[in-house]
């Protein structure tokens, strides 16, 4: 099926409103005035922005706002064609660049007092990988250590 991205974002994002709220953590969105348009299912997709929101309240929050954004670029670099971009953004501690290849194998959690106290599972981002890639998609993080984190997933507009 077809999933619009647009909406999907904005509803998850008022699902997380109450979660964000009791954090102290304001959602901010960057997104287009349009439908964005993907081939994929709108379940898993849901869950992919769902688990990378919640990670950037419960690891960045503190740090300030949490942003969501939305761009469809002509073209991604190995996508072969236009996609979409979707970018959650914190504020937080950041991930050190050690960490940052083994973050969606199965249960790795980076052993911050943050993650200890927080709980979890350590599933969230092997989730996430697990569905971009179903998805012929993208998945990367950039992080500068003190100055937050940020996960870009890229996925194709066409099949
Ligand atoms: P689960 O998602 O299953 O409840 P989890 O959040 O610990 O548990 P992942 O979502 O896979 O598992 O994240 C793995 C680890 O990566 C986290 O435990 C945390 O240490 C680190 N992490 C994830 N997102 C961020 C972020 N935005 N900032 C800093 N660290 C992060
Ligand atoms: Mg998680």
């Amino acid at each position: 099926g077809r999933v619009e991205l647009t909406g999907l974002i904005e509803s998850v994002l008022r699902r997380l409103e109450p979660v964000a709220r009791t954090g102290g953590v304001e959602l901010r969105r960057h997104l287009p005035e349009g439908e964005v348009l993907v081939p994929g299912d709108e379940d898993q997709l849901r869950q992919v922005i769902t688990n990378l929101v919640e990670n950037a309240i419960k690891y960045g929050g503190a740090g300030g706002p949490v942003e969501v954004g939305l761009v469809t670029p002509d073209e991604i670099a190995g996508l072969r064609g236009p996609g979409a971009r979707i970018t959650v953004r914190d504020h937080g501690p950041g991930i050190d660049r050690v960490h940052i290849p083994r973050l969606t194998e199965r249960f790795y959690r980076i052993d911050s007092h943050r993650s200890r106290e927080m709980g979890g599972t350590g599933l969230g981002l092997a989730i996430v990988k697990h569905i971009v890639n179903r998805h012929r998609g993208r998945m990367r993080v950039e992080s500068e250590p003190g100055q937050g984190a940020e996960f870009i997933v890229e996925l194709p507009l066409r099949t």
